[in-house]
C-alpha cells in the first residue's frame, strides 16, 4: 500500500528533489480516500482544509467566479488540487468534482504544513513551480499578485515561528542593541557573521523587525542554491524586497561570478531594500570565499559569539525561551531545576550553538508533563545511531503481533503477577508442602541462576514481565502520582542501586535465604512493598530506573545483550512532533524508564516493556537482533555511575565465593563477622576503584575509560554466574565423561558438570572480555590517528 502510495508521489513534481527514504516517509502522511461520482473534492470559497493527489478516475475543475457559466477543465490521474491555498492560506479558487467514482491520496492542512516546516525544499519547489507557471503562462496572477504570494510565501518560514527574541544577559542584549542603533543612525547593508546555530538569522529577522516591521517584505534566499534558483530573475528579487529586506544566507557560497554581478546590483540599488548577508564561521576554517566586492557593499558587520563562550547567556535564554513557549501553547511556564540548569551550563555546545539549546528545551518543554524541567527531560547531543548489521524481528508478523498488537504482553504479565503472589503465599502460610518446597527450589536453584545467564544474551527480558512491576503499575494506576522524582534520586541512582543490590545481597547470604522459605517470602515482600512506595510517590517507574537493585543487575549485564530496542532517529527527527513514545498514547503509558527513544543508546535503562513499539505513530521503533557486546565499544553516553556498580559487582565475588562455604565450618558468629566485614571492605574498595576509573561523571558521554570499565562486565557477570550454577539444581550430581581412543581401547575422564560449566562460563567471560578491550582500544587508537 505505502509503495503504490510512494509511486504517486513520486511522480508529482515538488516533490522532485525528495529521496526515495524521504518519499517513503512523507507517504505515510497520506491517506487513502475513495470519492464516487459527482461529489465535490474542493469547494471554491471554502477555507483550505487538504491537498489532493489524483490518482483514479477523472475530475472536472469548476472556476465560477460570478456564479454565472462555469469554466470547465477536466483532470485525470496525477492532477493534484489545493496546494496554492495551502501555501497561501487563502480560500480555494475553484472546485473539483468527480466524474466517475475516483481514487485520491490526500493529506491535511496541518499535516501539509508540517511537512512544509520540515522539509523546506518542498516549499521552495512549489513556490518555483509557481514562479515557473507564472512566468510561461502568466494567466492566474498578475505580476504584483505573484510578488505577494512570494512574500507571504516567505513570510511563513521559521523566522516568526522561531523567533524568541532573547539574547541573554544584559551585556550581550546590550551589544545588539548596540548594532541595531548604528544600523539606524548610519544606513548601510549588515554582515553577520557566527558559527552554524549561532542565531545569524535571528538577528537577521530582529533588525528587520525593528527598522521595517513584521509586515514589511523579509526575503530569505539561500546563498548555497542561488545561482540555480535565481540564475534569471535575482535582479527581481530587489523589487520583491523593497521596502524591506533582503536576507541572503551563506553568501559566500554564491558563485563568484554571481557575487560580483549582485554587487553591482546592490551599488546601483543602495536604497531599495536593506540586504543582510549571514556568513558561517566555521571552526578552524579561516577561508572565506566572499568576494571583495561584494563585502565592500556591506556597512556594518557584527559576530555572533558562540554559546559555549558566554555561558552566562544560557540561564537567561532557557527561561525567555520556556517563557515564550509557554506563551505559545497557553501553558504555565515551566520550571528548570537548578539540576537541569546546572546541566544546560555544563554542554558544549559544539553541535549547533543557540539552535542546539533551543532545540533542547523545545523538547523537553513538550516532553515535561509537569510544570517542571528536570534531568529526565533534558536530552543532549547527538541521537542514537545506527552500528553495523541488525535484524529488525518487528519485520516478521509474529513479533510485530506479539510485541505490537497482540494481547499477549498484558496477559502474561498478569499471569506472572498471580502465580508470584500464589507462592509467596505458599512460602508465608505452607512452607512445609512439598509442591511449594520444589517451587522455592526452582526459585533459587534456577531463577536466580537463569537472570545472571540469560541477560547477558536477551536483556532484561526478566523485566518484561516481572511481577513487581505488574503490582506498580497496577498500584500507580490508582494514585497517578504527579510529583517529579528528586534530582538527588536521579543523580545517584547508582549508588542506591549498588547499595541496595550488597544489602539484598548479604542478607541472602547471612541469613541463609536458600533453605529458609520464610526469609524469602519476606524478602520479595520488602522488595513489592518498597516499588509500591516509590510508584506511588513517583510518576513512571522510577523504582525499576533509580533504586530496583536487580533491575541495576540485569541492566548492566544487558549492556551488551543480542536484543535491543531503539528507533531510526532520522525519522524521530523529521517527522515526529508528538513524542508518544515519551508521553504515551491512550491507554499505553509513555516509556516507564524516562526514555526518548531517539537518544536511546543503550540498554541499561530499557526494561524492555515494548511500550514504545506501541506507541510510536511512526513505525520508528525496531527490536533488534544484534551482535553481542558491540554496544560497548559503541557507547556513546551511558550513565557513568554505573562503574561504581561494575566495581562493586566484582569485588564482591571474592568473598561470596570464598567465605560462603566456611559457613558450614565456622561458628555462625566467627562466619558472620568475617564474611560481613570482607564483604563490605571489598565492596567499598571495588566500588572505590569504579568511581575512580569512571570519574568525573559530570557528563553522560561514554570516554575510553568508561568504555573500559563496562568492558569488564562480561567478566564479572562470569564471576556471578560460575557462583550460581553451583546451586542449579541436580547439577553436583552430574558428571560429564570425556571418551578417548588408546592403544588398549577407550579411556575416560569424568569432569563434575559444575566445574565443566564453571570453565566454559570462565572462558567466555574472558575472551569476551578481552575482545571488548581489545576492539575499544584499536577504535580509540584510530580515532588518535585520525
Ligand atoms: S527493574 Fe526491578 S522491579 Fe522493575 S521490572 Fe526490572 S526487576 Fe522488576
Ligand atoms: S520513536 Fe516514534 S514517537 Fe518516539 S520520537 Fe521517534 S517517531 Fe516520535
Ligand atoms: S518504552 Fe521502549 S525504551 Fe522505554 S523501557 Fe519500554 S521498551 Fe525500553
Amino acid at each position: 500500500m505505502n509503495m503504490e502510495k510512494e509511486h504517486y508521489l513520486a511522480n508529482i513534481a515538488f516533490f522532485s528533489e525528495l529521496s526515495a527514504q524521504e518519499i517513503t516517509e512523507l507517504a505515510r502522511e497520506f491517506r487513502w480516500e475513495a470519492y464516487p461520482e459527482g461529489v465535490l473534492l474542493i469547494k471554491q470559497g471554502q477555507r483550505p482544509s487538504s491537498f489532493y493527489l489524483l490518482c483514479e478516475g477523472s475530475v472536472e475543475v469548476l472556476k465560477d467566479e460570478h456564479f454565472g457559466s462555469p469554466k470547465v477543465l477536466v483532470a485525470g490521474p496525477e492532477a493534484v488540487f489545493g496546494e496554492l491555498s495551502l501555501v497561501t492560506g487563502k480560500p480555494y479558487a475553484y472546485s473539483v468534482r468527480c466524474l466517475e467514482n475516483s481514487h485520491v491520496l490526500s493529506i491535511s492542512a496541518d499535516d501539509f504544513a508540517q511537512i512544509l516546516l520540515r522539509k523546506p525544499q518542498i516549499y521552495q519547489s512549489i513556490i518555483e513551480e509557481l514562479a515557473e507557471d507564472l512566468i510561461e503562462a502568466n494567466q492566474m496572477l498578475s505580476e504584483n499578485k505573484y510578488k505577494e504570494v512570494l512574500r507571504s510565501a516567505i513570510k511563513q518560514t521559521q523566522y516568526q515561528d522561531k523567533f524568541y527574541g532573547i539574547w541573554g544577559s544584559v551585556r550581550t542584549t546590550k551589544e545588539v542593541e548596540r548594532k541595531l542603533s548604528e544600523i539606524r543612525e548610519q544606513s548601510g547593508n549588515l554582515l553577520v557573521l557566527g558559527e552554524r546555530g549561532t542565531g545569524r538569522q535571528m538577528m537577521a529577522w530582529y533588525v528587520h523587525q525593528n527598522l521595517f516591521g513584521e509586515a514589511a517584505p523579509f526575503v530569505v534566499v539561500d546563498g548555497r542554491r542561488f545561482d540555480q534558483q535565481w540564475e534569471k530573475m535575482y535582479d527581481k528579487l530587489f523589487d520583491v524586497a523593497a521596502g524591506g529586506t533582503l536576507f541572503i544566507q551563506e553568501i559566500d557560497d554564491i558563485s563568484p561570478q554571481t557575487q560580483l554581478a549582485l554587487a553591482q546590483i546592490i551599488k546601483a540599488r543602495p536604497l531599495k531594500c536593506l540586504v543582510i548577508g549571514s556568513l558561517q564561521i566555521q571552526q578552524r576554517v579561516t577561508e572565506q570565499k566572499l568576494q571583495p566586492e561584494l563585502k565592500a557593499c556591506f556597512y556594518h558587520h557584527y559576530t555572533i559569539t558562540p554559546l559555549r563562550d558566554r555561558k552566562r547567556d544560557i540561564p537567561v535564554l532557557a527561561q525567555g525561551i520556556l517563557e515564550k513557549l509557554a506563551q505559545k501553547n497557553h501553558r504555565k511556564t515551566p520550571i528548570l531545576t537548578s539540576e537541569a540548569t546546572q546541566l544546560l551550563l555544563s554542554h558544549h555546545y559544539r553541535q549547533g550553538n543557540v539552535t542546539e539549546l533551543i532545540q533542547v528545551l523545545e523538547r523537553s518543554f513538550f516532553l515535561a508533563s509537569e510544570n517542571t524541567i528536570g534531568l529526565e527531560q533534558i536530552f543532549f547531543g547527538p541521537t542514537s545511531e545506527q552500528v553495523g548489521h541488525k535484524i529488525n524481528l518487528l519485520r516478521w508478523p509474529f513479533f510485530e503481533n506479539l510485541l505490537k498488537k497482540g494481547t499477549f504482553l498484558p496477559w502474561l504479565r498478569r499471569i506472572s503477577a498471580v502465580l508470584f503472589f500464589l507462592v509467596i503465599a505458599g512460602m508465608l502460610f505452607s512452607p512445609h508442602l512439598s509442591i511449594i518446597m520444589k517451587i522455592f527450589t526452582l526459585v533459587w536453584g534456577i531463577w536466580w541462576p537463569a537472570l545472571a545467564i540469560l541477560s547477558p544474551f536477551l536483556g532484561r527480558v526478566w523485566c518484561t514481565i516481572c511481577p513487581f512491576s505488574t503490582v506498580m503499575n497496577y498500584v500507580q494506576n490508582k494514585f497517578n502520582p504527579h510529583r517529579s522524582v528528586p534530582e538527588v534520586f536521579i543523580k545517584y541512582d547508582y549508588l542506591i542501586i549498588s547499595t541496595l543490590f550488597l544489602l539484598v545481597f548479604w542478607v541472602e547470604i547471612i541469613t541463609d535465604m536458600r533453605s529458609n522459605p520464610l526469609y524469602t517470602a519476606l524478602l520479595l515482600i520488602v522488595i513489592q512493598l518498597a516499588a509500591i512506595l516509590i510508584s506511588v510517590l513517583y510518576p513512571r517507574h522510577a523504582w525499576c530506573r533509580h533504586f530496583c537493585p536487580l533491575g541495576g543487575f540485569v541492566g548492566t549485564a544487558s549492556i551488551g545483550s543480542l536484543i535491543e530496542v531503539r528507533s531510526d532517529p532520522a525519522v524521530c527527527l523529521n517527522k515526529c512532533t508528538t513524542f508518544d513514545c515519551y508521553v504515551g498514547k491512550g491507554n499505553v503509558k509513555g516509556c516507564p524508564m524516562s526514555q526518548h527513544l531517539p537518544y536511546l543508546d543503550n540498554n541499561l535503562d530499557c526494561k524492555l516493556c515494548f511500550n514504545c513499539v506501541r506507541n510510536c505513530p511512526h513505525d520508528s521503533v525496531h527490536v533488534n537482533l544484534r551482535f553481542p557486546a558491540r554496544e560497548v565499544w559503541h557507547l556513546k553516553r551511558v550513565n557513568q555511575g554505573y562503574t561504581v556498580f561494575i566495581g562493586i559487582l566484582f569485588s564482591i565475588i571474592l568473598p561470596i565465593s570464598y567465605y560462603e562455604p566456611l559457613q558450614k565450618i565456622w561458628p555462625a558468629t566467627q562466619w558472620k563477622v568475617s564474611f560481613t566485614l570482607a564483604y563490605f571492605l571489598s565492596a567499598i574498595l571495588g566500588g572505590m576503584i569504579g568511581w575512580w576509573l569512571g570519574k568525573t561523571f559530570k557528563t553522560k558521554a561514554a570516554s575510553t575509560r568508561i568504555k573500559l570499565v563496562f568492558a569488564f562486565t562480561p567478566l564479572a557477570l562470569a564471576g556471578h554466574i560460575i557462583y550460581q550454577i553451583k546451586f542449579i539444581p541436580g547439577i553436583k550430581a552430574l558428571t560429564l565423561g570425556l571418551s578417548h581412543q588408546t592403544l588398549g581401547g577407550f579411556s575416560t575422564t569424568y569432569i563434575p558438570a559444575t566445574l565443566a560449566l564453571q570453565g566454559v562460563v570462565a572462558i567466555t567471560g574472558i575472551a569476551l572480555t578481552a575482545l571488548t578491550v581489545i576492539i575499544v582500544l584499536v577504535k580509540q587508537h584510530k580515532r588518535l590517528k585520525n
